[in-house]
């Protein structure tokens, strides 16, 4: 039991890691710079981090840079607003990620600038041969060490081939629906969780659609932005570095509406 517990809780933490650090902070917003060789190294994390529900830096970067520019709006492609329940919210997002993701449709010019492309990786991530097999691993791994007669522990498969659209799930909906506020951005955002343990800064929305420039997602001193912590050793390390530039996404929008 205690085996397959610290297997699912390794595979939540690196995998929200890769979601929030590549895929949102460094893909969608340049919150900080490194070098194509570290590029590489974490874009080929992401896909064994995320594992059969790799998501492609790309088509998320393009979703979510659209979430910012019209965040909350019948624009945004997953606000909890226009949605009766998360479920529905979720399966509209997979498809506007997908036309993203698989070059079905070409997003706005400005939306694509600076996003980091491995058309090889990512063909190989979101082929159905590599989902089926990474997801026939942790298969294996749970029938090698649940224990006899405690059956229930393959309920948690399910979340193991999902997890990067579940962490998405979660941030989407409860991001922008519950929780406290500390600015008055022009949308729902809010901070769910005062210590944001669950998604490692990813949950404190409102914090991050107001200061969308700023690597650390944490404001109030109670709160702390675990991701953050980690991207201070790697800035120490000098694997990555700080990006005086970053771009407003929603200026972006405001631009483009106009
Ligand atoms: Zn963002
Ligand atoms: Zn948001």
């Amino acid at each position: 039991m205690t085996i397959i517990l610290a297997f699912f809780l390794t595979h939540w933490v690196l995998s929200i890691f890769a979601q929030t650090f590549f895929l949102h902070r460094y893909a969608a917003h340049g919150m900080f710079r490194m070098t194509p060789f570290w590029e590489k190294c974490f874009h080929l994390f992401t896909v064994i981090a995320q594992g059969p529900s790799y998501l492609n830096p790309y088509g998320y970067a393009v979703l979510h840079r659209l979430h910012h520019a019209f965040s909350d709006t019948d624009k945004d492609p997953h606000s909890p607003m226009f949605h009766p329940n998360l479920f529905r919210m979720m399966w509209k997002t997979k498809h506007t990620y997908d036309d993203y993701a698989y070059d079905r449709i070409a997003p706005p010019a400005d939306f694509t600038v600076d996003i980091p492309r491995w058309d090889a990786v990512d063909r190989l991530g979101q082929s159905w041969i590599f989902r089926i097999a990474f997801g026939s691993l942790y298969f294996f791994f749970y029938y090698a060490f649940v224990p006899e007669g405690q059956w229930g522990w393959y309920f948690l498969l399910p979340v193991h081939w999902l997890m990067g659209p579940v962490h998405g799930a979660i941030v989407n909906w409860c991001g922008h629906k519950y929780g406290y506020v500390n600015y008055k951005n022009e949308d729902h955002s809010r901070n769910t969780l005062p210590i944001d343990f669950i998604t490692w800064g990813e949950l404190y929305q409102n914090n991050h659609h107001a200061n969308p420039t700023s690597a650390n997602l944490a404001q109030k001193w109670f709160e702390v932005d675990l991701a953050y912590q980690v991207i201070k050793v790697l800035l120490f390390l000098r694997i990555i570095r700080k990006n005086d530039n970053v771009p407003v996404w929603t200026d972006v929008g405001k631009t483009i509406a106009a």
